[in-house]
């Protein structure tokens, strides 16, 4: 047997690619079919590749095991990823910084690095992005600015995806295709106009897929995503997804405190200072959507 990394799953198929870089389209032992140990993309796993009557390979393969997961992002499902990278574009459509929140909580989950990629820079004016300043401070995130456009920015992007897995986040049309373009021509991903990718959305069947770049990283290409829940988070988990709630764990009243008006919090005084007043909005939207 063989060890290598599911790259693609798509209908019952898996592309396993080997330490070498050969490539086996396999399938799936039953066991690993359904439920909680279903292959997915990213999965580390065992397998026998076959062999022509001849006894030379024939490039398939059978897989027999999953290695245990480092983590798990459902959706799309994804195993043993290092970063994900929400990304998101300035305008058209507009920053959407609540879903940066979202993705952001769900990666804390699995305690994962978080980048945030904000793309089309070429679209907004200088005042805009002194606003965007002044939105962001402070930040919890480190935040890249780019523009797949021009190349702005490109080259910081195309460092932190190196030599790692990244998932990138974001919803259809903020230029993810088009950064990944740019940054590896090679890989000419489809990108549309926005109308054209909820159109196809609709009728095409979800796969996901590793991408390889030629500096050692992979990159998860996600086909978009409308919407994220929080469900499988306890409120009482979510003031350790966010960082700067995590940071001043202690300094509250009551050890168990929600920052939620208890007396002695201490968010009140950090608020604008080491917390984002937008980041502290964000989070008591997710404790009411959690508590219903
Ligand atoms: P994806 O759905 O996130 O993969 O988005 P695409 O890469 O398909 O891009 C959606 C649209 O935005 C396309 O028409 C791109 O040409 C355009 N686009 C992507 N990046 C930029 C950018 O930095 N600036 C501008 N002005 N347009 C961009
Ligand atoms: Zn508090």
């Amino acid at each position: 047997m063989q060890q290598g990394k599911v790259i693609k799953a798509v209908g019952g198929f898996f592309s396993v690619r080997d330490r070498a870089g050969s490539e086996y389209l396999c399938r799936a032992r039953g066991s690993l079919k359904k439920g909680k140990q279903a292959l997915i993309a990213g999965d580390e796993v065992m397998f026998e590749p076959l062999k022509e009557p001849s006894g030379d390979e024939s490039g398939e393969g059978v897989v027999e095991k999953v290695l245990p997961r480092a983590n798990f992002l459902p959706r799309p499902p994804v195993a043993n990823v290092d970063q994900v990278v929400v990304v998101m574009s300035l305008k058209k459509p507009d920053c959407d910084w609540q879903m940066i929140s979202r993705v952001a909580v769900l990666a804390e989950k699995e305690d994962l690095p978080v980048l945030v990629c904000l793309n089309k820079t070429d679209l907004i004016s200088p005042a805009e992005i002194g606003r965007l300043n002044n939105l962001t401070d402070p930040f919890p995130y480190p935040i890249i600015y780019t523009s797949a456009l021009s190349g702005n920015g490109t080259d910081d992007l195309e460092k932190r995806l190196a030599g790692c897995c990244s998932a990138l986040a974001g919803p259809s049309g903020v230029g993810k295709s088009t950064l990944l373009n740019f940054i590896q021509p090679g890989l000419s991903l489809q990108t549309a106009s926005v109308s054209e990718k909820i159109d196809r959305g609709r009728h095409t069947t979800r796969q996901v897929t590793l991408l390889t770049l030629d500096n050692g990283g992979t990159v998860v290409d996600t086909p978009g995503f409308s919407r994220l829940d929080l469900k499988s988070l306890e409120p009482e988990q979510l003031a350790g997804c966010f960082p700067e709630l995590e940071a001043i764990r202690g300094r509250c009243g009551f050890r168990d405190c929600q920052h939620l008006n208890e007396p002695n919090c201490a968010v009140p005084e950090e608020l604008g200072r080491t917390i984002n007043p937008m980041r502290f909005e964000h989070y008591k939207f997710f404790m009411q959507e959690l508590s219903q």
